[in-house]
């Protein structure tokens, strides 16, 4: 897969990453990463890249024709197009289903945003969805294309060690991860639970499956509501397999 970022500020994106999973993840050529300045493509004597809103009113717009200039640059004619994501806290909030989808695209292109924001004209003419991080206003959409880029690239093959790291996480089937306890077994006085020690693999998955059960339930009971629960669901949580309750029954 390949990700292209449009940015003003490419460094403060490529710093972050070439560290840690993504960066060995790169290196590995388990993804193609790519940070692009969008000033490089402004064609104009002082590399302007925005100016002052029609209409008046605060701050600066990004303008079209640079952004326009820098996306085109990253596909020949005949190429497919790639898939053009504009972070905007106007757009529809990132989940972890929407990750798992892009993730099986094989381009993606991510515009940043600064300032007051883009020219429209532009979004119009090249942006395919718009996403956004969450109901607030960030300076930029380097944060959020970097949360995007890196949720996305976990998802591939070989990024993590184990396709089941994800699989167990928060949010991946619909509930929260049960909690994690490292060394040493007793640390300040709190012990880590007796079953985690017992090296019987089918007693931990049920220990922690009720955990996740049990943690859904109390954190997100909008979340808990959708699981659908079966028989064993129901007896770690204790509830008659008639009773009436508000998760789905599959039995
Ligand atoms: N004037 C815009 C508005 O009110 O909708 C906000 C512009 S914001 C200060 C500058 C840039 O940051 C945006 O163009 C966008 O790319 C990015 N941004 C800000 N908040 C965001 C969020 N919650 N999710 C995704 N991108 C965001």
């Amino acid at each position: 897969m390949k990700i292209d970022i449009l940015t003003l500020f490419p460094e403060m994106c490529e710093t972050v990453l070439s560290e840690s999973i993504i960066g060995r993840a790169r290196k590995a050529q388990k993804v193609e990463l790519a940070c692009h300045n969008i000033r490089d493509f402004a064609n104009n004597k002082h590399n302007k890249v925005d100016d002052m809103p029609y209409g008046g009113g605060m701050g600066m717009v990004m303008a079209a024709e640079p952004i326009y200039n820098c996306y085109k640059s990253l596909y020949s004619e005949g190429e497919p197009k790639p898939h053009l994501i504009y972070l905007s806290p106007k757009g529809t909030t990132l989940t972890q289903k929407k990750v798992v989808e892009l993730s099986k695209l094989d381009h993606i292109v991510l515009l940043c945003g600064h300032y007051e924001g883009v020219d429209e004209r532009v979004l119009e003419e090249i942006v395919d969805e718009q996403i956004s991080l969450g109901d607030f206003v960030l300076t930029g959409g380097e944060l959020p294309a970097l949360c995007l880029a890196d949720a996305v690239c976990r998802m591939l093959p070989g990024v993590l060690s184990d396709d089941l790291c994800f699989e167990d996480e928060s949010h991946f089937s619909g509930l929260l991860e049960y909690p994690q306890y490292t060394r040493p077994a007793v640390w300040n006085g709190r012990e880590v639970p007796e079953v985690l020690l017992s090296g019987n693999h089918a007693e931990i998955a049920k220990w922690r499956r009720k955990q996740s059960l049990e943690i859904t339930r109390e954190l997100r009971p909008e979340m808990f509501e959708k699981v659908e629960l079966d028989k064993l669901d129901r007896k770690l949580l204790g509830l008659e397999p008639d009773k009436k309750r508000k998760g789905k029954n599959v039995e």
